[in-house]
């Protein structure tokens, strides 16, 4: 498909309703978003969308604006930084959208719609399926039922009632999705949405069909789950006279569970063990927390890499891509149409990638961090420097480093015994006490090695023999990077106490 970029400035938004935590499908629609508007030079705009007070969430909009900021998303337009066309919550702009609802009414594309929560019950109960639509509207007190004076009279009286679209009949409504292509729906099958409440507050239809206009967002980037909602907005667009400054849309593949099997939800995390949110979420009615990618150790930047390739890559083999190369690299085409299924393995595989690719520099105060919410403080940054060097090709996750690092800063308290143990001799003993002597600084991990396995032949030793048992004296276990590199990094003195102590241990 050929996409047309409009000739207008690209203005995009991220809308988000401050209802809990932020799922990576939410944060894969603002990375979208984020990287169209970057790459057209446009402008990204966040937009809380709170105008469901009985879904609203304390703390949510701070939590989405931190996980935007930690992606490396800032926006710039939101409630925070201001703009242009503030503001940009929408309970603060409830008086602008009245206007629009009476103009639809007076237009006859709306109606008034005075049922009573009971009066709606009791037609669910008689009516399967009720929907409040074409085929029931004749049967609801609304001011289609009803007489001019009636109306004029429960409205005088300030009746509780809310502004339903009137949706046309037998029409098809269609579009063009910059991702689907020709998309239509047939009005007969969408129900007349609420657009104003009893509160006076709009619904998320008028809203956001107000608000996209108000700051002249040039292309709606949203998840497929609007797309049932597109025809009411397409419908609004032309009903208020904007047709002609209508945004493209473009409905973004559904992010599926790891077998295909539906859309990933919070629930799939929480089963399969793997977190959903961007960052840790603590439920403020109930304080459940919800482990994040953050905090489980992801590196933002693998955060964003990962979320991009789900449902997008740019036509070759490539996959991994830094923000930069995002922006320079997207397009609007190379966005597929089927879902995409998530692979937890997969994601730790690009968070691994990151960790092995980042110098040494750029994860120490990342590391220092992880340590520092342990309980440990390490003030030695040149010695972590090396460490980190040693064993970042170990880590998927940055907590990985504690457990990969903590035997260079603490000497093993316990040894890995059932793999020495029985192969261990009074020679083997010997052995290691004379490579004591031979260990000293300023020693390559090269020429310790060579040391080792020249004194090995005169013990008459296989070399591999005595290389898991030093491995275990200076680490406990059997994992780490190589021995010797280890030794360098420890210094002659530990290690020599190390070689020491464990021949003790091993007798
Ligand atoms: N407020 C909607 C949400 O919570 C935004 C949908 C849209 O982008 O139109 O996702």
């Amino acid at each position: 498909m050929q996409i047309v970029i409009m000739e207008k400035k690209v203005r995009v938004r991220f809308a988000p309703s401050p209802t809990g935590g932020l799922h990576l499908g939410g944060v894969r629609t603002a990375l979208f978003n984020y990287l169209f508007a970057k790459k057209h030079n446009g402008t990204f705009i966040l937009r809380v969308e709170d105008t469901d007070q009985t879904r609203f969430v304390e703390g949510a909009e701070e939590y989405i604006v931190s996980c935007l900021k930690w992606c490396g998303m800032s926006p710039d337009e939101s409630p925070q930084t201001g703009g242009p066309f503030e503001p940009y919550r929408q309970s603060e702009r409830k008086a602008t959208y009245k206007q629009y609802a009476d103009q639809l009414i007076a237009d006859g594309y709306a109606y008034y719609a005075f049922d009573t929560p009971e009066e709606l019950d009791v037609k669910r109960k008689e009516i399967p399926n009720f929907t409040y639509g074409l085929s029931t509207r004749g049967e609801m007190r609304n001011s289609l039922t009803l007489t001019e004076a009636e109306v004029t009279a429960l409205l005088a009286e300030n009746t509780p009632h809310v502004v339903r679209i009137k949706m046309p009949a037998n029409e098809t409504v269609s579009f063009t999705d910059l991702i689907r292509g020709h998309v239509s729906f047939d009005t007969n099958l969408v129900d007349d949405k609420v657009l104003l409440k009893a509160d006076g507050m709009p619904t998320y239809h008028l809203a956001v069909v107000a608000d996209d206009k108000a700051m002249e967002i040039s292309h709606i980037f949203r998840g497929e789950e609007w797309l049932p909602s597109a025809p009411i907005h397409i419908l609004l667009w032309r009903y208020l006279g904007w047709e002609d400054v209508m945004p493209q849309w473009v409905h973004l593949p559904l992010i599926l569970k790891p077998d295909g099997n539906g859309k990933l939800s919070k629930r799939d995390g929480d089963r399969l063990g793997f977190p959903v949110y961007a960052q840790n979420w603590t439920d403020p009615k109930t304080g459940d927390l919800t482990k994040g990618f953050k905090e489980l150790g992801f590196m933002p930047e693998a955060f964003v890499n990962l979320l991009a390739m789900l449902g997008w890559n740019d036509g070759t083999d490539q996959e991994i891509f830094s923000m930069a190369d995002l922006i320079e690299k997207f397009s609007v085409e190379r966005i597929s149409k089927a879902g995409a299924k998530f692979d937890f393995e997969k994601a730790k595989w690009y968070n691994h990638e990151w960790i092995k690719n980042a110098d040494a520099k750029t994860l120490l105060p990342i590391v220092k961090d992880a340590f520092a919410a342990q309980g440990t403080e390490i003030s030695e940054d040149d010695y972590l420097e090396k460490v980190i060097d040693l064993i970042k090709d170990r880590c998927h996750l940055l907590t990985d480093f504690i457990p990969q690092s903590a035997y260079f800063f603490i000497a093993p308290q316990e040894y890995d015994l059932p793999a020495v143990k029985p192969k261990w001799t009074a020679e083997k003993a010997e052995f290691f006490n004379a490579y004591t002597s031979l260990i000293s600084d300023g020693l390559p991990a090269t020429a310790l090695e060579e040391k080792f396995k020249e004194l090995a032949a005169t013990h008459n030793f296989k070399a591999g023999e005595l290389m898991l048992p030093f491995r275990i004296m200076l680490v406990g276990g059997k994992f780490g990077p190589g021995v010797f590199d280890i030794a360098v990094a420890l210094g002659a003195e530990e290690t020599i106490r190390r070689i020491k102590n464990a021949v003790t241990a091993f007798e």
